[in-house]
This record gives structure tokens, C-alpha cells and sequence, in this order.
């Protein structure tokens, strides 16, 4: 089985079997975001207690790449503060772009998506779930 396949198997793996997958009723954070090229349509929600993100869910519509990315997501930033998230979003982002760097095990089954910086169509799909943790952070706490 070569690399590529090996990450195909990993993006169909989060696929069809999402992680996290659906909604938190009283979140800390959350948002919705749209990928109109392609039709991707998810909802971010988190809970952050102590500025630790505890819990992670996302729900809604749309192609492997963004469904699998936002499943991989929502793995990797439990436990993480909120400006840790946001700098493993840049990282992440970066590696979809295609720019050099060295990408190891932080990175986490997100790093099956390196081949996507092939297909510039699909980057949107691929950072879909990551900009819309960023847009719920940068909405504000639900909570008064
Ligand atoms: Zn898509």
C-alpha cells in the first residue's frame, strides 16, 4: 500500500465514520460555514472551560475532503487552549497550500490531507471546518 493510499483510506476512514460528530446544545463557541464552490455546509461547535477546549463537535453537509477534515479537526483540538487551535490552523492551512515545512505528529491524521495542496479547488473543502472554528472564536463566548 503506498503513502497515498494509505491517506486515501484514512480520509474515507473519517468519512464514514465521522468523529465527534454532531452538535453541543449549550457551547462555549460556535458558527456555520459555507463552501458555495463546492457545496460544503458545517456547523462548529465547542465547549472551553479555563480556556481549555474540552469538547468539539461538528455537524452538516458535504464532500469527503471537508467532512473528513472537520472530524480530524474536532480530534485535534481537544484539550488544546483556544490560541493553540488557532496556530495548528495555520499549520494546517500551510500544509493544504502546499508551503515546505515539517509536519509531524501534532499535525495528527490531518496530515493525510497534505496531497490536497495538488488540487487547489479542494483546499476550501479541506479548511472549511478549521475556518469555522476560527470564526467561532472570533464571534465571541455564547455565555454572558
Ligand atoms: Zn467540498
Amino acid at each position: 500500500m503506498s503513502l497515498n493510499d494509505l491517506f486515501t483510506e484514512i480520509i474515507l476512514d473519517h468519512y464514514q465514520h465521522p468523529h465527534n460528530h454532531g452538535l453541543i446544545t449549550n457551547a462555549s463557541y460556535s458558527s456555520r460555514g459555507y463552501n458555495e464552490s463546492c457545496g460544503d455546509d458545517i456547523q462548529v461547535s465547542v465547549i472551553v472551560r479555563d480556556g481549555v477546549i474540552t469538547d468539539a463537535k461538528f455537524s452538516g453537509v458535504g464532500c469527503s475532503i471537508s467532512q473528513a477534515s472537520a472530524s480530524i479537526m474536532t480530534d485535534l483540538v481537544k484539550g488544546k487552549t483556544i490560541e493553540e487551535a488557532k496556530q495548528l490552523a495555520v499549520r494546517f492551512y500551510d500544509m493544504v497550500k502546499g508551503i515546505e515545512g515539517d509536519y509531524g505528529e501534532e499535525m495528527g491524521d490531518s496530515i493525510s490531507m497534505q496531497g490536497v495542496s495538488k488540487f487547489p479547488v479542494r483546499v476550501k473543502c479541506a479548511t472549511l471546518g478549521w475556518h469555522t472554528l476560527e470564526e467561532a472564536f472570533a464571534k465571541g463566548d455564547n455565555k454572558e
